[in-house]
């Protein structure tokens, strides 16, 4: 098996081969065949990739053979963004009666799939604490069909213990989905650890410099084919040349990991012992409560984590507004350092009480980019040095 920066470069060759070495955009809605029968082929292959852009194209078939063996699965398929992949997967693989299982701390949109969507279509849901896998087990019933998984988790960065949800799913015929998001195949991958469905917002990571929308999903062809089926309907196709933008981004996924890893961990490092802060979340720090966990199922930790701060919703505002470095965006994973205050940012999401269900008021999630280590570390204290200064003129 080659090594994951091979792999990035080379899994997608004999995909759809041309002479060309970077593979052209097929910037088509569809393709013409040569007879009736591979017309009639193109329309019923799942997961195909050259009949009509809605059902596949070279692009995404490419995109998708190099998501596939990064994460060690049979097969992967693209979504127009991280959302589709979710929603499409979620009501491709329940009906009414049907029963789910998500986490308490979750990214805002799936935490509103399991509090709005779902319930409304007739699909019960329970959402648990994650850092407690008994808890999963008291969830159960005849009826739960999914688990839905997030480790770390958006925004506190908490951990799930993969093995022990997947063993729980499988004693019982539940398909688990593991959003990968945060963590990316580099630092860690769910299906070795028996995890179905691996999903992610390669908006983020995977796609790594902010300029594209999409969502990927990697598992075993079976499932994948049932997704695919629903994917035809729900129709969030990804655009051939965001396609082919996502594959260019991961090319070089191995290359920017490592890098986000480092900033992660030096950031948190550094502000843990901050006197504006109250508390780091970062599962590379020892005193991470699940450490011991996130470094059994990781090689890296990432380059996100969340800080709170002593002063809460104005303090953290404070500090977002003299960071240099981090602009205060929504997004995460890119190049550049970002920065957000979830508390505001899902205002339009979810109900007051749900936020503060989920998010302390004061807490920031930074995400480090790959700019200098010294530089993000330098830029963080000074902010956070000014706006403990304010609070205390305040
Ligand atoms: C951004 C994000 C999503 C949603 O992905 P989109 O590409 O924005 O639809 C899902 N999960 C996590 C962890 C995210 O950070």
């Amino acid at each position: 098996m080659p090594g994951k920066s091979t792999i990035t470069v080379h899994a997608d060759r004999s995909i759809h081969p041309d002479r060309a070495v970077v593979p052209p955009i097929y910037q088509t809605a569809a393709f013409s065949a040569h007879d009736a029968e591979s017309f009639a082929f193109g329309a019923t292959e799942a997961r195909g990739k050259d009949f009509y852009t809605r059902f596949g194209n070279p692009n995404h078939a490419q995109v998708s053979a190099v998501v596939a063996e990064l994460e060690g699965t049979e097969a992967a398929m693209v979504t127009a963004s991280g959302m589709a992949a979710i929603t499409t997967a979620a009501l491709a693989l329940v009906k009414a009666g049907d029963h789910v299982i998500g986490q308490k701390s979750t990214y805002g949109g799936t935490a509103s799939v399991l509090k709005n969507l779902l319930p409304r279509l007739g699909v019960s849901t329970t959402l648990v604490d994650q850092t407690d896998p008994e808890a999963f087990a008291s969830a159960l019933t005849p009826q739960t069909r999914l688990i839905l998984v997030e480790t770390p988790s958006n925004p506190l960065l908490q951990i799930t213990d993969l093995r022990a949800v997947s063993d729980l799913a499988r004693a019982h015929d539940v398909i688990t989905l593991a959003d990968n998001t945060f963590a990316t195949p580099l630092n860690q991958r769910p299906a070795e650890f028996g995890i179905d469905v691996v999903w992610h917002s390669a908006t983020k990571y995977l796609n790594g410099h902010t300029d594209v929308s999409a969502g990927v999903l990697a598992g075993p062809a079976a499932i994948l084919d049932q997704i695919w089926d629903t994917g035809l309907l729900t129709g969030a196709t990804l655009g051939p040349i965001d396609a082919w933008l996502l594959l260019r981004g991961m090319r070089t996924l191995p290359l920017r990991v490592p890098r986000h890893n480092d900033n992660g961990q030096a950031l948190a490092e550094a502000l843990e012992t901050h006197p504006a802060v109250s508390r780091v979340h970062y599962p590379g720090l020892a005193g991470h409560p699940q450490h011991k966990l996130a470094a059994h199922q990781m090689s890296g930790f990432g380059g996100v984590l969340g800080i709170e701060f002593t002063g809460g919703y104005d303090m953290a505002n404070a500090f977002l507004g003299h960071l240099n470095y981090a602009r205060r965006s929504a997004s995460l994973g890119g190049v550049e350092s970002l920065a957000v205050h979830p508390a505001s940012m899902w205002r339009g999401m979810l109900s007051e009480e749900q936020i503060a269900e989920s998010v302390p008021l004061g807490l920031v999630r930074l995400a480090a980019g790959t700019e200098d280590t010294d530089d993000l570390v330098a830029d963080a204290l000074a902010a956070a040095d000014t706006a403990l200064t304010e609070a205390a003129i305040a």
